[in-house]
């Protein structure tokens, strides 16, 4: 960890990029000054700092975490308030891309900062060198780039650069805060043009749209080669395009043009094509826009979905092409790049160019080969880095068809030899460095991953959905490993497994994984064969199943801790309800969705939540208020858009805490359950005191009301009447009391009455076929 601590952080420019960031650094809990110019006409000298957070709260997705972290942002203009920049630890300077603007502000900036408070820039083009040109030393010192990616919040890329003069304590102050407070991943470039992401996003970008031009590829042709099968976002290149905007495109060519020497690749690639100046000029200037490359027009009553034509301009409707088969539609590059006719044409003649061009700027623009995977993985949501991809196809390949083609061979690429570029030695996975040696791949301290755990041992347990692994120091870990992390028998099965053998061999058990969501609850496919089938019993030894586990889980007498990042849905969240504690990674998306599908939880998730409201010391007393809340939570299969907004719904309690960055969740998370083991008891079994039928009535007139005013559908009518019937404890009155097991029961039993419900199974089919819900 750094010596110095960022504990107020000032954005100097409130557009697009300065705004996002503020927010970042207020979801991480820090305030934060935003400052802008002050503008021409009115009388409001902050408007358009307080514009920007205005229309902040507005955008989705969303650039806050939720309403707390608004508050933290103050907002101010540059002429009344930058003296207050002396409170403040950082500065990051997100102003128009103007070197003269930009050296002029860090002029004012040098006599109102104090000495130790960082300064950068999140220039994308300027040379750190010339935006500190006529600066004093203590400033230099003091200053850095920290180039962020849009959005901030969703996009975990940072470039680091640090000049010739960086004091090693200050850019140790700013990587240490945007790793660990702001959860984004730094990766130290050097100070060259485009850095590494955008230097060899660019190239690729270009490369892609002119093969496609000079090939004769249609526009859905050349996404359908240039997407998936590459591990590239599905959108491929020219719906990538259009989603950054085409005027970016010239605006990113003439900055590399004039900043990279006559000599470098990009030069020769780098033209104007004029489809995409004549789409620009017509207001096609992508999703911002009327549309891009595609749009979508009204024909008939209906929307088409169409794409221009290279050759006229002209739209028509898009197709689907489905020319690219067998391996190579399933991430065999190698396959792909000789795949005959247009398929492997193309492929070759976007990959072949770029990966080379990307070896080639190691360690030019950033040391190892780690920097350039990390950056165009992060920055780009490349599934897989250059290196990564060169080995996948075979350096030596990739040299040969290079060679034969006339494109110069990269340094490091002809230094690997038959070799690759990463490989696993006693279980450590090792990269190629420049020296010609191999290096252990090093995680920063407070960093663990499953994943480097999995390449080291063997599971303890394991079954087809679910296995439990080793993290050390006497925690297992329990990781889901069905398709989508779903939930079925066999995980309930391992946990029965692991709670009598945690007991007996460990110290405490964390629910953790490496997917890109938690769970996204139970195994549908699998419910709707048995509804299918009418196989009932099953049906009811699934629910029954995983009530057992969860409990089981809950009443272990060793700590809990669930960990989880993205979706968890469902049952992936009442796992979550059951945990002792939860360590969350801030982008976690939790929810009770069961009623989108016709269903109520099944697995605990309504006495959960009902015992997490009633305890809500912000709730006037009584049952009812807790009750109705919950009722409207779950009916609304509301989902929280972060884990701070998990706890305002309470599917997190107030003690649970949050991971800014994915990679330290695991380790956070171990570390909590280390923390809880010592004196830990189990929590006691809830009881409740519920209205009973009365309370049900209030809530189905409610709904009733919704159902009039066509807010809700008949079978929502339904669903909530079963939903309102468990939350209210059944047939009971407030002065009985209403045993957690008694609980579980009239969720099973509602639970039943649903999955037979030929419209509830409507539901679920609908959803698996369209992943979308039916509003039956
Ligand atoms: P933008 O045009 O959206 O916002 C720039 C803001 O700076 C405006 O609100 C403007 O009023 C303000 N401004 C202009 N002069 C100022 C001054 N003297 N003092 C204070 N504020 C001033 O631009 P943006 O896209 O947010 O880009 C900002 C910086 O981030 C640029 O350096 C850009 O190269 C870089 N960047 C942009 C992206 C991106 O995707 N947009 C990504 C990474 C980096």
């Amino acid at each position: 960890m750094a010596d110095k601590q960022i504990n107020k952080v000032c954005v100097i420019g409130a557009g697009t990029m300065g705004a996002g960031i503020a927010a970042q650094v207020a979801n991480a809990g820090v305030p934060v000054l935003l400052l802008d110019i002050v503008p021409k006409d009115g009388d409001n000298r902050n408007a358009v700092a307080e514009g920007a957070v205005a229309k902040m709260l507005k955008t989705q997705p969303a650039p806050f975490m939720g309403k707390r972290a608004a508050k933290l942002v103050e907002t101010g203009n540059i002429e009344d308030h930058l003296d207050k920049v002396a409170e403040c630890d950082w500065v990051v300077e997100a102003i128009i891309e103007r070197l003269d603007i930009k050296q002029d502000l860090y002029a004012k900036l040098e006599k109102v900062r104090k000495e130790g408070t960082a300064v950068s820039s999140n220039t994308s083009t300027i040379p750190l060198a010339q935006l500190t040109d006529g600066r004093s030393d203590a400033f230099k010192r003091d200053f850095l780039v920290t180039h962020f990616f849009n959005p901030p919040r969703y996009m975990r890329l940072i470039e680091i650069v640090a000049g010739p003069h960086s004091d090693a304590g200050t850019v140790d102050m700013v990587r240490d805060f945007v790793d660990r407070r702001l959860g984004k991943t730094p990766v130290d470039a050097e100070d060259s043009p485009g850095f590494i992401a955008n230097r060899i996003g660019t190239f690729w970008l270009q490369q892609a749209v002119n093969a496609a031009v000079d090939q004769g590829l249609t526009v859905e042709e050349a996404d359908e080669i240039g997407g998936r099968p590459m591990g590239v976002p599905k959108t491929g290149v020219f719906g990538l395009i259009d989603l950054v905007g085409l005027d970016l495109m010239p605006y990113l060519q003439q900055s590399l043009t004039s900043t990279l020497p006559k000599d470098d690749p990009y030069q020769k690639i780098a033209r104007s094509e004029p489809v995409i100046e004549k789409l620009i000029k017509e207001g096609y200037t992508g999703r911002k826009g009327k549309g891009g490359f595609y749009r979508l027009n009204r024909v008939g009553d209906k929307k088409e979905k169409q794409a221009v034509d290279f050759k006229s301009g002209e739209f028509r409707a898009a197709a689907r092409p489905g020319i690219v088969r067998g391996p190579a539609a399933k991430g065999d590059l190698k396959a792909l790049i000789s795949a005959d006719g247009k398929v492997g044409d193309y492929a070759w003649a976007v990959l072949g160019p770029t990966l080379s061009y990307a070896a080639s700027i190691v360690p030019e623009a950033t040391a190892t080969i780690l920097g350039v995977d990390e950056a165009m993985r992060l920055g780009y949501n490349w599934k897989f880095g250059p290196f990564e991809m060169i080995d996948k196809i075979g350096a030596a390949h990739l040299r040969e068809r290079l060679a034969a083609d006339g494109i110069a061979v990269p340094a490091i690429l002809e230094k690997v030899g038959d070799g690759t570029f990463y490989r696993e030695q006693d279980g450590k996975r090792q990269y190629f460095g420049t020296d010609g040696e191999y290096h252990d791949v090093q995680r920063a301290e407070g960093v663990l991953l499953l994943s480097d755990i999995k390449r080291d041992s063997e599971p303890v347990l394991k079954n087809g959905s679910a296995a439990l692994w080793d993290i050390g120091d006497g925690v297992l870990c329990l990781e889901f490993t069905g398709k989508m992390n779903a939930l079925d028998n066999e995980v309930m099965k391992l946990i029965g497994k692991a709670v009598p053998l945690v007991q007996k061999e460990y110290k405490a058990l964390v629910v953790y994984n490496e997917g890109s969501n938690f769970s996204a609850g139970a195994n549908l496919g699998l419910a709707l064969f048995a509804l299918n089938i009418a196989a009932w019993s099953e049906v009811e030894k699934l629910v029954k199943g995983g009530q057992d586990a969860y409990k089981a889980l809950k009443y272990a007498p060793f700590p809990v801790v669930g960990a989880p990042s993205g979706m968890a849905l469902g049952g992936g969240c009442e796992i979550l309800l059951h945990c002792d504690s939860v360590q969350a990674h801030a982008e976690s998306y939790i929810g009770l969705v069961e009623c989108g599908v016709g269903l109520i939880p099944g697995w605990g998730g309504c006495s959960e939540m009902l015992d997490r409201w009633r305890q809500n010391k912000r709730q006037p007393r009584g049952p009812m208020p807790a009750v109705s809340k919950v009722f409207e939570i779950i009916s609304t299969a509301t989902v929280a858009k972060s884990a701070a907004e998990a706890k305002e719904l309470g599917f997190l309690r107030p003690a649970d805490e949050v991971t800014m960055n994915r990679d330290r969740l695991l380790f956070d998370a171990k570390q909590k359950a280390l923390a809880m083991v010592d004196g830990y008891t189990a929590p006691e079994k809830p009881e409740f005191n519920l209205p009973g039928p009365s309370g049900a009535a209030a809530l189905q007139l409610a709904v009733d009301s919704f159902h009039k005013q066509g807010k809700a559908t008949s079978h929502d009518v339904t669903v909530s009447k079963e939903l309102a019937w468990i939350l209210t404890g059944g047939d009971t009155d407030v002065t009985e009391t209403v045993t957690e097991d008694q609980m579980l029961k009239l969720e099973r039993a509602a639970f039943m009455r649903l999955t037979k419900d030929p419209k509830s199974q409507a539901r679920v089919e609908h959803m698996l076929e369209t992943g979308k819900p039916l509003r039956n």
